[in-house]
């Protein structure tokens, strides 16, 4: 069978047809438990009923009055967000990439505003993930996301993740930023240490850099602040968000502080869909959910436990989990055995996990998941493991029979 879709994806054959909860299930019935939430975007699972109250509603009066008039709605999501972090400032999008595209044209604007449109670099990390858009897979520096695309788009310098030397050697004239993920997703579920982050912060300052953060992943709660980066106790000047702010529906922002942004003047930046009626209107029901007190206190405590659970299969099957890494509900399995094999399994296993660079198995379950699921989850995970385990004594008898 082929489909009209390009195939860009080489899509799992299953087809989920309604989702409850943290579950998922399937045309044929079969209920799959997600440790995946669409790649960290379901972040209060499916059918969530504030979410649906806020759709229904929404949409039963506008869903779209493109930005040419006023929209009580975005004003009310982007004040919120004000409220809640560093930034003065708001641009809403509908996706990751496009949220990093405004946050790289704000930097660059705000040191062409202040006399130095030649400060246009930007400093990026290897194994960073940024988008699929030209400039953001300059900005990721993956060579397979570049190849084939024509010239790399001009002003993204990369060095390896944790090497201060490198960091401080491509530091010149023309750099303006340093863009990082405060949590790698794609990379392999990597935090970056809070001292770390302080450190770039205090190199930013010395350097008259504007600090970027791309908390598309790791941001809206994830890792049990509202904001990954606030476990280090700075901030950044920019940040990009998206996944789970819009719950499912596509939104993405760009924040910023005034200083940042005052390059970001009338007509210098626009988009027709982002921060409409219905998108916005479903990310303040998500904060209303998120930003509800006890809210985040209760995702980290069950990621305390996740992680505790995750630790102790660790122990239990050496030979299959390396390393149990990650902040909150954005956990990493670090595996000997290959990550693609465990999704797979997993998947038979009727438990949806996701890979991530370096051989990692991401696990980013939606935040409402109750602790009798987080034991459900550690449980399948276990049987995934075990089947590795099984698989290795089955080849070596094989092997010693062949000896
Ligand atoms: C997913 C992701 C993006 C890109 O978001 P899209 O909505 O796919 O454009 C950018 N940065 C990070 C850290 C991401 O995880």
């Amino acid at each position: 069978m082929t489909s009209p879709l390009l195939p860009t994806y080489a899509r799992a054959d299953v087809i989920f047809e309604k989702g409850e909860g943290v579950w998922l299930v399937a045309r044929d019935g079969q209920r799959y438990l997600d440790l995946g939430s669409g790649i960290g975007v379901n972040a209060l699972g499916y059918s969530h009923p504030a979410l649906l109250a806020a759709l229904a509603e929404q949409g039963g009066k506008l869903w779209h009055i493109s930005n040419l008039f006023q929209n009580p709605q975005a004003e009310r999501l982007a004040g919120r967000l004000v409220d809640a972090s560093f930034a003065d400032t708001v641009f809403f999008t509908n996706s990751g990439a496009e949220a990093l595209e405004c946050a790289i044209k704000t930097a660059r604007k705000y040191h062409s505003a202040d006399g130095h449109p030649e400060r246009y670099r930007i400093i990026t990390f290897e194994g960073a993930f940024h988008g699929r858009t030209l400039a953001t897979i300059a900005a990721g520096g993956q060579q397979k996301y570049l190849e084939g695309f024509g010239p790399k788009v001009d002003g993204f310098d990369q060095v390896p993740f944790g090497d201060w030397q490198a960091l401080a050697a491509a530091i010149g004239p023309q750099t303006g930023g340093i863009l990082i993920e405060p949590v790698q997703g794609e990379g392999g579920i990597r935090p970056v240490p809070p001292a770390d982050l302080r450190r770039l912060r205090q190199i930013a300052d010395d350097n008259g850099l504007l600090l970027i953060f791309d908390e598309v992943q790791c941001g809206v709660g994830r890792t049990g602040k509202l904001f990954a980066h606030e476990w280090s106790g700075i901030a950044p000047d920019i940040m990009a968000i998206a996944k789970g702010i819009g719950g499912g529906f596509p939104l993405g922002a760009s924040l910023a502080t005034r200083e940042a942004s005052k390059g970001m003047t009338l007509g210098t930046h626009g988009t027709t869909f982002g921060g409409n009626p219905l998108a916005t209107a479903v990310g303040n029901a998500v904060l209303d959910v998120i930003l509800a007190p006890g809210f985040l206190e209760s995702v980290q405590e069950k990621a305390g436990l996740f992680r505790q659970r995750l630790a102790e299969l660790k122990d239990r099957y050496p030979d299959v989990i390396a390393d149990v890494r990650g902040e909150g509900l954005m956990l990493g399995l670090k595996l000997k055995v290959p990550n693609t094999d465990f999704v797979r399994k997993a998947l038979a296993h009727r438990l949806v996990v996701i890979a991530a660079g370096d051989n990692v198995v991401r696990l980013l379950p939606p935040l409402i998941i109750s602790e009798a699921e987080i034991a459900e989850a550690v449980a399948g995970l276990g049987a995934v493991a075990e089947t590795f385990v099984t698989h290795a004594d089955a080849e070596n008898a094989d092997e010693r029979h062949a000896g």
